[in-house]
């Protein structure tokens, strides 16, 4: 199998992309997503930069879950392109059975960052993980990109004094406090993470405000709905 053209989903925004040959990966991660050895590979789709948020809103669908249905419907029609005929199975979105952070870091897409979203030098914090999918496919695997964590040289942390919460004061993340912020009526963070967008790497690349407030709009949903 001949190796394949990216770019349409480069063009749609969906421009970071890893395969991995599952008989490379840890043990334990290769025995949750294929516990038969039904696969070769696993592709993992991501995007980095404001492109796919402006594509999503130029397909103007009108769904609960926008992003997920735009960039399915993306990798189907691309996977249907260059891979035709080729056995494949959703991982993602869906209840994924490994953290995608796990394998982000893998990928070299991930390097801890003090507010937990993964950072990398390229993207900065903006970038997410969007599509995952086991396939039998036989690509080549996508070597790791590059480059060490840019927390590891930023020695002001302005990330760190500009939450409200405080709650990166510690050498932990303190979920619980900031959860506890994001709640208040009145907090700052009800939308977005001042924390994020305080960081100066990579502000090329950050997102609109609308797609922060898409974003965070939906987690604190999530928070409401679990906490009560
Ligand atoms: S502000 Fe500095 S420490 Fe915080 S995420 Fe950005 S690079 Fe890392
Ligand atoms: S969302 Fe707000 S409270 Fe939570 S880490 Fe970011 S800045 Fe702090």
């Amino acid at each position: 199998m001949s190796d394949v053209d990216f770019s349409a989903l480069d063009a749609a925004g969906l421009n970071l992309q890893a395969v991995f040959d599952l008989a490379a990966l840890p043990a334990a991660m290769r025995e949750v997503l294929d516990p038969g050895g039904r696969y070769r590979q696993l592709i993992l789709f991501g995007h980095g930069g404001r492109t796919l948020w402006q594509r999503v809103q130029a397909a103007g669908l009108q769904s609960e879950h926008p992003i997920d249905d735009f960039c399915i419907a993306t990798v189907e029609a691309w996977f249907a392109a260059e891979l035709p005929g080729c056995a494949h199975s959703l991982v993602y979105p869906g209840d994924a059975p490994v953290g995608l952070q796990a394998l982000g870091r893998l990928a070299g897409w991930h390097h801890e960052s003090p507010f937990r979203v993964g950072i990398n030098a390229e993207w900065g914090s903006w970038f997410a993980y969007r599509v995952l999918l086991l396939a039998d496919s036989a690509l080549a695997p996508t070597p790791p990109l590059r480059g060490e964590s840019p927390c590891v040289a930023c020695t002001d942390q302005p990330c760190v004094a500009a939450c409200p919460a405080g709650a990166l004061a510690e050498r932990e993340f303190s979920l619980a406090k900031c959860i506890a912020y994001r709640r208040q009526p009145d907090s700052r963070c009800r939308v977005t993470c001042v924390a994020r967008t305080r960081c100066p790497v990579r502000p090329e690349h950050r997102y609109d405000d609308d797609q922060i407030a898409h974003s965070y709009s939906r987690s604190l949903a999530m928070i409401e709905r679990w906490g009560g």
